[in-house]
């Protein structure tokens, strides 16, 4: 009795202690002393509990060996789990008292509630996942189990199931692709299938299957995702992304012979004016035609925008691939706007190497581009534009080009926008600079053909400074320059 890690007492017929071991005090927290001739079922007997104990009491009494589980109080007044063992102790032939035995099974009966609540928990989340879930047997591949959303989705009831494969999900033509993977974990990347459900609607889904233990046996868990909705979308989005595409393509096509139509009544017109400012005029006459003069200009430099741009749009731009001096190019294109940096006082500072191969008169028009927004968008300060060589390959150069100006500058959130055709930093600005938002959409889609790109860096009330990037092919005889 002294050494059994096992509660042990020894009760008399009357039900009082004859004698415990330490375990026992140590499970129930009574000191032998304190139990010994007391009536244990008083002691560690819930209420609830009482007619129970009487009974085992009676039945161990009778004779017979008693086993169960059941609750018990602690000297503090806890409840203690235990296992009980009861046997009638005879002397003589004659009942003499009851041998018990206590054992704690707290832990065990805690773990156990653990594991039901945590099975609990996975059989809810298995049941309510939207996704169906199906669980075959390895053995024979019949259904063991599936949750509510396949009842929904498919329309079998989980016994219909039980009495089905894998296979009696799948079209016929799929069996080989369904034997092949089968047995195969994939629990990353999905394989693609039709299914069909039980009223034969076809349904196009992703599985993801792994093995698991369910219900003592070997089982695959397939996870099922309808993609049918999702692929139609993607269809849908496919069709309507190549209408886009279509549409955009007639309309740059229709800008670019629009374009061509309206140029060619406009060179009439502004050859007609020069004639006519070449005659004899009153200087009322003169003035108004040099006005119209100078609006036809301005037209036909919008015409000759919304041209490139439709060209580029419908991919229909080729470059040129010319010898040139990049220098005198760069100095050429900042001399036309010279004049105009004059008017307002700006300094406007060039330095750029030479001799280069490519499309000198695309240079010029995103040169022209930069500095003419540079001096619409400066009122003081100085604009600069200046080169650097970015990076040299074998037979190529390319060439960094920076338009700094000392500005109105660009606020930040208008930064990414204003590369889009139309789309300018301000409405207000518009108003107050002109223009027609398409220079920069141009400008660098240009320089994305040059084999390279353009980007800003502006501090708004500051000034911005315009980057781009161009190849050029090295000159093997360079041209002389000034
Ligand atoms: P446009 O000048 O014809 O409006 P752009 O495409 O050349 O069209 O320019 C788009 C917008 O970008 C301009 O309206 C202006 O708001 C802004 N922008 C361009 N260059 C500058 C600059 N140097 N400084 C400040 N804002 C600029």
């Amino acid at each position: 009795m002294e050494c059994n890690p096992l509660a042990v007492v020894v009760l008399r017929s009357d039900g009082s202690v004859v004698d415990c071991n330490p375990a026992f005090e140590q499970l129930f927290g009574y000191s032998r002393d304190e139990v010994i001739l007391r009536q244990l079922d008083e002691l560690i007997v819930p209420e609830e509990e009482r007619e129970r104990a009487e009974q085992l009491t009676a039945r161990a009494k009778d004779g017979e060996e008693v086993h169960t589980e059941l609750c018990r109080i602690h000297k503090e007044g806890h409840y203690i789990d235990v296992a009980l063992h009861a046997v009638e102790v005879r002397v003589d032939g004659a009942h003499s008292g009851i041998f018990t035995i206590y054992e704690d099974i707290s832990d065990r009966k805690r773990t156990a509630d653990a594991l039901k609540q945590s099975d609990l928990r996975s059989r809810t989340l298995f049941e309510h996942v939207s996704d169906p879930i199906f669980i075959f047997d390895k053995a024979n591949n019949y259904f063991l189990d599936c949750n509510s959303a396949v009842q929904r989705i498919y329309g079998y009831t989980r016994e219909e199931l039980q009495e089905m494969t894998p296979y009696d999900l799948h079209p016929p033509e799929d069996y080989v692709k369904v034997h092949e993977n089968i047995a195969v974990a994939n629990v990353d990347t999905p394989n693609t299938y039709v299914h069909l459900a039980k009223d034969g609607r076809r349904m196009d889904v992703e599985i993801l299957s792994d093995d698991i233990q369910w219900g003592g046996r070997l089982a695959w868990i397939s996870i099922v995702r309808d993609i049918t909705e999702r692929n139609r979308a993607e269809a849908e989005l496919r069709g309507a992304k190549a209408d886009a595409e279509d549409a955009t393509a007639a309309k740059s096509g229709f800008l670019a012979n629009m374009s061509h139509e309206i140029r060619t009544p406009m060179n009439a017109i502004m050859g007609m004016t020069d004639l006519t400012l070449d005659t004899k005029l009153d200087s009322e006459q003169r003035d108004y035609l040099q006005t119209a003069r100078d609006a036809s200009e301005s037209l036909l430099a919008l015409i000759d925008d919304i041209l490139d741009f439709s060209k580029i749009e419908a991919g229909k731009l080729e470059l040129e691939i010319l010898d040139f001096s990049l220098r005198d190019t760069v100095e050429n294109a900042v001399k036309t706007l010279a004049i105009r940096a004059q008017e307002k006082d700006l300094e406007l500072a060039v330095d750029v190497p030479d001799s280069v191969v490519g499309d000198p008169e695309r240079l010029r028009q995103i040169i022209v581009n930069l500095v003419g927004n540079a001096i619409k968008f400066t009122e003081v300060g100085e604009i600069e534009v200046s080169t650097k060589l970015d990076v040299l390959e074998s037979a190529e150069v390319a060439l960094r080009f920076t338009v700094r100006d000392t500005g109105v500058g660009i606020e930040e959130e208008k930064l990414a926008s204003i590369f889009e055709s139309f789309s300018q930093a301000d409405v207000s600005t518009t108003r107050q600079y002109g223009g027609t938002g398409l220079g920069l959409a141009i400008s660098s889609q240009l320089a994305d053909r040059m084999g390279g790109r353009m980007w800003v860096e502006s501090t708004f009330g500051e000034g911005s400074s315009f980057h781009f990037i161009a190849r050029f092919g090295m000159q093997e005889n360079p041209v002389e320059t000034s």
